[in-house]
């Protein structure tokens, strides 16, 4: 079995583990030499500690031995974006900025992770501070795509995406601002869900933009992804923006089939520019659904068309606040060429971003700027109000609404390099979901003539991922798209 370990799931290993055919110590040295063996390829890991990894399933087998298990995940792996605080492991947000600072205490979902037995496990690659679409903005080196290593695996949890396509990891935790964990799940085929906005604690996340960011799982199938999410959401006083609801049993609630439901297609969605065999994949996802019983209408959501230039004003306006703490006092790099205090602030900032960064702290700082911020920063905020109101109305009708999740599967390296419209318009489908605090999920749909994975994205309705999970569950239980394993 040890040789196929890090092929199965995280419900097959917590399976396994339960009937005494495997142990923790067998699981975490299966995708060690799993990692070992392709991540100079894939380079999804920015940092890994494989002596606490070992050390964590010790203590996880000792505790089976003595009949003392804490649940289906643990013993079993997940490893981390770099952007979740794990107490004593490396933090860089793939920044230079952060590049010899150590979290000092655990995320939340870090602390419900440990709880729960899992082996929290490495630090993984994505576009510095979250910010693009490829990781290619890391500043250690982008990560490649396990389904054609020229290409790149989206992002920003790109690191995230590749680990479970390349089996280097059962499970992930990504991070998703404006479509940062789906878009990526999409391009490496593999399930990405963004919960609503509350639902899982955001206390030790680097933030980037605190309104709309949320952690989320990555997986091999939908099943695992329900798993995952259900042990890190919940309420946490430590973040005052989570929300006070008991979280319901997603795993137990997939044994149950959803009912016909109302599905919608957004037409200014199926208008936009999509690549032709991207259609025709998604195409055929959303037949399965009407075969399957469902009844699919076409809805419109007019102000979505507004939702990548007000993104670009609130989540930057959001970074250049949040990342205002970078500052060369406090956490780590100073510039040593600096003269004064002013100097101190300027040069290390100017040494430590990398330039997608700096731009976004150059336009949130201008959007919020005196005379302009009415202009700017309000006027996206009431666009923003129209657009989550555009969803209710959806809701009104419909159960889930269905879209690509990407309009394209992924590029190559360096073709968006140049154009940061071209590379914004990678979330076109995603980012209405962020602004309107909605639960999403990418789930594998496919594939191109050239190999390269395609996703379905399903949003739900607020609160809802019971029913979301369902939706996804109903046609991944018979596609299993995220379960085939790409040539290394
Ligand atoms: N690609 C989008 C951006 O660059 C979304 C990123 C994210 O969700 N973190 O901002």
């Amino acid at each position: 079995m040890s040789d196929t370990l890090h092929e199965m799931t995280a419900a097959e290993l917590g399976e396994a583990l339960a009937a005494g055919k495997t142990s923790a110590v067998e699981i975490a040295r299966s995708f060690i030499a799993r990692a070992e063996a392709v991540d100079e390829k894939v380079h999804a890991f920015l940092h890994r500690d494989d002596e606490d990894f070992l050390a964590q399933a010790h203590a996880s087998d000792e505790r089976r031995s003595k009949g003392e298990s804490l649940g289906p995940l643990d013993g079993v792996p997940v490893a981390v974006k770099d952007v979740i605080s794990v107490k004593g492991q490396p933090l860089t947000a793939a920044s230079r900025i952060l590049e010899n600072y150590v979290s000092p205490y655990d995320a939340t979902v870090i602390v419900k992770l440990k709880h729960a037995g899992a082996l929290v496990w490495g630090r993984l690659n994505l576009d510095e501070f979250a910010m693009g679409s490829s990781t290619e903005n890391s500043a250690y080196g982008a990560t490649n795509n396990p389904w054609d290593l020229a290409c790149v695996p989206g992002g920003s949890s790109g690191g995230s995406a590749a680990a479970v396509a390349a089996r280097e990891a059962p499970l992930t935790l990504g991070s998703d601002t404006g479509g940062s964990i789906r878009q990526p799940a999409a391009l490496c085929g593999v399930v990405g869900m963004k919960p609503t906005y509350g639902m899982v604690s955001r206390y030790g996340l680097a933030a980037f933009a605190s309104s709309l960011d949320q952690i989320g799982p990555f997986s091999q199938t939908v099943e695992d992804a329900a798993l995952l999410l259900q042990t890190i959401s919940g309420h946490d006083p430590l973040d005052s923006t989570s929300y006070p609801a008991e979280v319901p049993d997603y795993h137990r609630a997939l044994a149950e089939k959803p009912g016909p439901l109302k599905l919608g297609l957004p037409k200014e969605f199926f208008g936009e520019a999509i690549d032709e065999e991207v259609r025709k994949l998604v195409d055929e996802a959303i037949q399965f659904y009407r075969d399957d019983g469902h009844e699919v209408i076409e809805i419109s959501l007019p102000m979505t068309d507004l939702s990548i230039p007000v993104y670009y004003l609130i989540a930057t306006a959001e970074a250049s606040s949040n990342l205002a703490r970078y500052d060369g006092i406090r956490y780590t790099h100073r510039s040593d060429r600096a003269e004064n205090a002013i100097d101190v602030y300027a040069k290390s900032r100017g040494e430590g971003f990398g330039e997608e960064v700096k731009r976004r702290c150059i336009l949130g700082a201008y959007a919020l700027s005196s005379g302009y911020y009415d202009a700017y920063y309000l006027r996206a905020q009431k666009a923003r109000t129209l657009i989550r109101r555009d969803f209710e109305k959806a809701f009104e009708q419909v159960d889930a609404i269905l879209t690509p999740t990407s309009p394209t599967p992924a590029f190559r390296q360096g073709e968006r390099n140049e154009d940061p419209i071209a590379m914004y318009l990678s979330d076109v489908f995603t980012i209405s979901t962020n602004l309107a605090g909605l639960p999403a999920l990418s789930v594998p749909c496919g594939f191109t003539e050239a190999g390269l994975p395609v996703g379905l994205h399903i949003i739900g309705q607020a609160f809802k991922e019971t029913d979301l999970l369902r939706v996804a569950n109903a046609y991944d239980t018979v596609h299993s798209f995220g379960r085939k394993v790409p040539q290394l």
